[in-house]
């Protein structure tokens, strides 16, 4: 009887710890953002006071994602939503505008400098904004300081958190950014050339100094034509490009090809618009430059 009596006992304060959970849960700040690795920044910034819902998930390519219903549903129900911008996330106006969503919208990259590629396709150049200002650490503290204003903005009360928040990461930032820079820096300089299948590393190469070349261009929509790849081949051959390297959101049959074609060894998995899920190895904004250089360097050094 007695044993009974604390298993009730344990039971309702195991209800009530769960309630308080919940409560807790729909007092946190309602924010979205449109991808993992944006997501994970707000995460740092928002820490306790916000619950964040990405959209694309790990490992999901945000050049061609398609929202669902429940997607319509959460960007309803957030006061913040949180994307890119330089047209990286094509199908995020018509989702914002039909799920109704009337809280603030900040746009991360505010305030980059763009990077603009002249494109080929059909015969046709266009100039192409390069949305991937994320691989250069230097851009990510200006998407961090978007982030905390935008928060300070629709949570007054949250200000100290949020710029505390903020400053701390920004110093973890700083710090891997001159981890990055030395890493890199070993490099010989005949050796900084990598290839990727899409276009996502040209903010990390123009900021630690490598060239680099992509099939595919800017965007993962578009196909790379037959000749885009042989002429790829012929600079490999021609340039001794060390490797090539597989990304986590792409196909890797094209550079399964390249690879064998040209010599140029696999050099391993790059993240480049998403993270890993959580027991990967690039499962937050600073573990995926982690891994991404000490992949490059390996790859690049021997
Ligand atoms: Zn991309």
């Amino acid at each position: 009887m007695k044993h009974r009596a604390i298993t009730l006992v344990a039971l309702a304060f195991a209800l009530l710890l769960g309630l308080s959970g919940a409560a807790q849960a729909a007092d946190k700040l309602k924010a979205v953002a449109s991808f993992s690795i944006l997501a994970d920044m707000v995460r740092n910034v928002g820490g306790d006071r916000v619950d964040v819902t990405a959209l694309v998930d790990p490992d999901g390519d945000a050049h061609v994602y398609e929202p669902t219903p429940a997607d319509a549903r959460n960007v309803a129900a957030a006061k913040i939503l949180f994307v890119n911008g330089l047209g990286f996330e094509g199908w995020m106006d018509r989702l914002e505008k039909s799920s109704g969503f009337k809280g603030k919208l900040v746009v991360a990259s505010k305030g980059v400098q763009p990077r603009q590629m002249v494109e080929a396709e059909g015969g046709k150049t266009e100039e192409i904004t390069d949305p991937h200002a994320w691989q250069s650490l230097a851009n990510g503290k200006l998407y961090v300081a978007n982030i905390r204003d935008g928060l300070i903005a629709v949570d007054p009360d949250g200000k100290a958190t949020y710029a505390a928040n903020a400053a701390k990461y920004l110093g973890q930032i700083t710090a891997e950014e001159t981890a990055v820079q030395e890493a890199l820096g070993k490099l010989p300089a005949e050796r900084r050339k990598i290839i990727t299948s899409h276009d996502a590393f040209g903010y990390f190469g123009a900021a630690y100094g490598l060239a680099v070349i992509a099939p595919e261009g800017v965007s993962t929509e578009s196909e790379a034509s037959a000749q885009d790849v042989a002429k790829i081949i012929r600079q490999i051959k021609a340039e001794k490009v060390p490797a090539v390297f597989m990304e986590n959101i792409a196909d890797h049959r094209l550079l399964d090809q390249i690879s064998r074609e040209t010599g140029a060894k696999i050099g391993g998995i790059l993240y480049t618009d998403a993270l890993s899920p959580p027991d990967g190895p690039a499962d937050t904004y600073l573990d995926m430059f982690r891994h991404n250089v000490e992949t490059l360097t390996a790859a690049l050094s021997s």
